[in-house]
């Protein structure tokens, strides 16, 4: 039976210690420094890859810590509550489930302990095309097996942490969608090696906030047939297994978010006095903190309600959907009660409280956007048609 743990365990409360003395080496300005050059974290990443946080979901004999998806949101949430931006490094902690889960012993043999010790990055994840977007099936990026390659060809676009990263898993259509029964199969998943490929061009987009996002380009690329996960066609079926843990951890990110601009507003508020005192004795002030901290601990109980269910093995879905949209709004939320009570501070730089503003603001949009979420819950939790 899943229960959810109200309060952390001594484990977990020494997790979050170890992973807060690493981001307290990472102020605001070392993030200012970056966003402004839209540069990679390279050594905040180095050493959270290094201290092993980054391979807290990979199990033991793989090299990895084996602990559970609300430890991995545990990591994650610290380094957003540190004013920090967990978005450089998310996404290796629920691609490589896809290998896990689905690759063949010699694929997790070889790659797993590298991505546990950092001798390998993989934090690039290629799904969304310009022609299809959210929806996923009628991608074109194709990949045809030839002899002992496939050979890829197509676009992909905002595509995050390419150029920074040794591995990318990629989705493309390895049987016309005219040929397969059902448009979700046809899909393939393949982990491939993305030093030096010939033929791969990778152009960085300049985006809202420092995500180091890509448009890429495949030109006759060969990979090796080795680089497939699983079977041929069954791709759009493991990506969706990945979803839960994509969805809880990037709740994890919002909620962490959310408790930076809760803090950051008090302390101000607090402190700031106009007409003769602080701003936050004004209902229209404080209010929208308060309201903002609530939407955070009613988010925080449903994503560690989808966690207790992951981590048990049970059906999830409903519960890592809703958690997803939830910490998003929250974020959202406490980032505008946060930037009006700062009132032109908020504007300022030097203050972190916009480049937070901007960094919360893409998860109400991506990995999925917060409709599709309701017309998940609409369709598989209440029963009602498919919307699209
Ligand atoms: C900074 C950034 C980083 C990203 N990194 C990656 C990455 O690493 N890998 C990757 O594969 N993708 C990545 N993405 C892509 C992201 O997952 C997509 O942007 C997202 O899935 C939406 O796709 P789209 O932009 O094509 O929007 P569309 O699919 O064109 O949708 C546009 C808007 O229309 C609305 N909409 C669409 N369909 C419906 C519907 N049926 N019902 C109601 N509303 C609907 C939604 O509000 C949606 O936001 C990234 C995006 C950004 C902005």
């Amino acid at each position: 039976m899943a229960s959810i743990e109200l309060s952390l365990t001594d484990e977990q409360r020494a997790l979050r210690a170890g992973v807060l003395e690493i981001c307290k080496r990472y102020p605001g300005e070392y993030w200012r420094d970056l966003d402004a050059r839209r540069e990679y974290p390279e050594k905040f990443v180095t050493e959270l890859t290094e201290a092993g946080y980054l391979a807290a979901l990979i199990p033991p004999e793989y090299g990895g810590a084996g602990l559970g998806i609300r430890e991995g949101g545990l990591i994650l949430e610290t380094i957003n509550y540190s004013g920090g931006n967990a978005g450089a490094c998310h996404a290796q902690m629920y691609i490589m489930g896809t290998v896990l889960r689905h690759g063949s012993e010699v694929q997790k043999r070889e790659y797993l302990p590298k991505i546990a010790t950092g001798a390998l990055r993989l934090q690039a994840f290629g799904v969304t095309e310009p022609n299809s977007g959210s929806d996923t099936t009628k991608l074109q990026t194709t990949a045809i097996r030839t002899g002992d390659r496939y050979v890829v060809n197509g676009q992909k676009i905002f595509i995050s942490r390419v150029l920074q990263s040794d591995l990318m898993l990629l989705l493309a259509r390895t049987t016309a969608v005219n040929q397969v029964k059902r448009r979700t199969d046809g899909l393939s998943v393949f982990l491939i090696d993305i030093r030096d490929l010939k033929g791969f061009e990778v152009r960085p987009l300049r985006m809202m906030m420092n995500h180091s996002t890509n448009a890429l380009f495949f030109d006759n690329v060969e990979i090796p047939a080795t680089s497939l996960i699983g079977e041929e066609g069954k791709g759009f079926h493991y990506i969706l297994d990945g979803m839960n843990a994509e969805r809880i951890l990037v709740a994890s990110d919002s909620l962490g978010d959310a408790r930076w601009f809760i803090e950051k507003a008090v302390a101000y508020s607090n402190q700031r006095v106009i007409f003769g005192r602080p701003i936050g004795a004004n209902q229209g002030v404080q209010f929208a903190i308060s309201r903002s901290h609530i939407s955070t601990d009613a988010a925080q109980l449903m994503r560690d309600k989808a966690a207790a269910l992951f981590d048990a093995g049970q059906p999830c879905g409903g519960e890592a959907n809703m958690a997803k949209f939830l910490g998003a709004e929250a974020a959202w939320e406490a980032g505008n009660a946060c930037i009006d009570c700062h009132g032109g501070y908020g504007y300022a730089e030097e203050y972190d409280v916009e480049r937070k503003f901007r960094e919360c603001r893409l998860y109400k949009t991506a990995p999925i956007n917060n409709n599709l979420i309701l017309a998940y819950v609409g369709e598989h939790v209440l029963g009602m048609p498919r919307s699209y």
